[in-house]
């Protein structure tokens, strides 16, 4: 496919032709159509794949010249360094386009932002925590947005932006269309999206580049995460194999975890990365990781995702991703320029579905290794691995219909609250005082009689 078969305008030819770019990357071909078509869209792509011009593109496409002052496009991005870049990216790319593009970020003088947004914009870039501060004090009117990126919503939800998110959600128009990106798929992103989006269309591409001959792939079938641990220590024993070795989890209470049990076989030999560490502590790790200080990485997807680690030796997959991309995102972080890396991952019953969908997104099977005898099956169970207790036919357990069941708790009324509602009070005080029932007819009946 080239890009004349996007139907582009020739100011946005003539840009991608200054760039150099010859045909669009597969996330930008794939996002095309849906984003021109208005309907919400997820995208999963990884920084590299070109996702910044997969929604540039046809948003610049459809965007019509306009002098309005409000914004019509915003673009959320979690840190200022990709405001800039994003800005920056957008500008190569409207060279030839009469399009006001402003970035906004924390950290530095409001005032210089809100007299560059008060000059007229037609798209926004900014931080999350920066733009609900224009907003609120009316510095940016946000009622003319019509279309809603997010890039890199993953990171952002790592960052804990979520509550942010939603305030601004909240004040923008109902009618929109919402564009995401992210480069992996976490519980939380699956849940802003279900919170968030009108059927949105999914549209992924695997790791561009992710050298899948380079990669020696091989699993392991494993019961539970702490029988999971043993084997890990067990392999790690071997040091010359396992000289650099990245290991993946799925969350940051499972790294930690993972940390402490490695760390009393192997002191002085791990280290740990996640969102809940300092920015000082996770780039000592990196450094200690790279130069070879520490041999073994316990990483979370996200926080894995920037670093370009040179000679990873092996990937470790604690659990197997329930989306596949990820897992290929993982495996990338081996067999990097050429080299030959190795990687496992480890499988119990409950991911076996998991392991499937992985198979299936690369077209090969995973060779699976017997487990090994010499290591211990361990019958512990994290919080998260112990069965919802679910007591069917408990002879004990007290019927909700028993006498004695327990129940809300039961105590007379008061005099007041045992009152009911019987409406027409007028009409009942009548009846009480005459004994029988008096409506106007009969009053009226009653003097007909009195008078004759
Ligand atoms: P991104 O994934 O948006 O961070 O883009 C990664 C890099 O790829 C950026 O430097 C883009 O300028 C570049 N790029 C974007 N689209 C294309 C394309 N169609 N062909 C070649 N390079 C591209």
């Amino acid at each position: 496919m080239t890009f004349q078969d996007l139907n582009l305008s020739t100011p946005l030819y003539n840009a991608l032709e200054d760039l150099g770019f010859k045909q669009p990357t597969p996330i930008q071909e794939k996002a095309f159509p849906v984003v021109m078509s208005g309907s919400d869209i997820v995208g999963i792509a990884q920084t590299g794949t070109g996702k910044t011009y997969a929604y540039m593109l046809p948003i610049l496409r459809s965007l019509k010249f306009s002098t309005q002052l409000n914004p019509r496009v915003l673009i959320l991005v979690p840190t200022r360094e990709l405001v800039v870049q994003v800005v920056d990216e957008i500008e190569k790319l409207a060279t030839y386009i009469n399009v006001r593009v402003t970035g906004v970020y924390g950290g530095t003088n409001i005032n210089t932002q809100k007299k560059a947004v008060a000059q007229g914009l037609d798209i926004i870039v900014a931080t999350p925590g920066r733009l609900y501060d224009l907003a609120v004090s009316r510095a940016l009117q946000l009622k003319s947005i019509q279309k809603l990126v997010i890039d890199e919503v993953d990171v952002m939800l790592d960052l804990g932006f979520r509550h942010q998110l939603i305030n601004i959600f909240d004040i923008l128009p109902q009618q929109r269309q919402n564009i995401m990106f992210s480069a992996t798929m976490t519980a939380d992103v699956e849940a802003m999206i279900t919170d968030t989006f009108k059927n949105p269309k999914r549209i992924s591409v695997a790791a561009s580049g992710t050298p899948l001959d380079n990669i020696k792939q091989a699993g392991y079938k494993v019961p539970n995460f702490y029988t999971k641990v043993n084997l890990l220590i067990h392999l790690l024993q071997d040091a010359e194999v396992y000289h650099k070795t990245l290991i993946f989890v799925s969350n940051k209470r499972m790294a930690d975890r993972l940390f402490e049990a490695l760390e009393q076989q192997f002191p002085d030999e791990c280290c740990v990365i996640h969102s809940n560490k300092t920015q000082n502590y996770r780039l000592r790790s990196i450094r200690q990781f790279e130069e070879g200080d520490n041999r073994i990485l316990i990483a979370t997807d996200v926080m894995a995702r920037g670093l370009d680690i040179d000679s990873v030796s092996q990937v470790i997959n604690m659990d197997t991703p329930a989306y596949p991309e990820n897992y290929m995102h993982r495996i990338g972080r081996t067999g990097r320029a050429e080299k030959e890396g190795s990687t496992l991952v480890f499988t119990t019953t409950k991911e076996e579905a998991f392991l499937e969908n992985i198979e299936q997104l690369m077209d090969m099977s995973i060779p699976q290794i017997a487990f090994p005898e010499e290591v211990e099956v361990s019958q512990e169970l994290t919080p998260e691995e112990r069965p919802k207790i679910k007591e069917i036919n408990n002879p004990l357990k007290r019927n909700k219909n028993d006498e004695d069941a327990p129940g809300a708790a039961f105590h007379e009324k008061s005099k007041k609250n045992q009152k009911t509602n019987q409406g027409g009070s007028y009409r009942r005080k009548i009846e009480q005082k005459y004994k029988k029932p008096k409506t106007r007819g009969d009053k009226h009946q009653n003097n007909k009689k009195k008078r004759r």
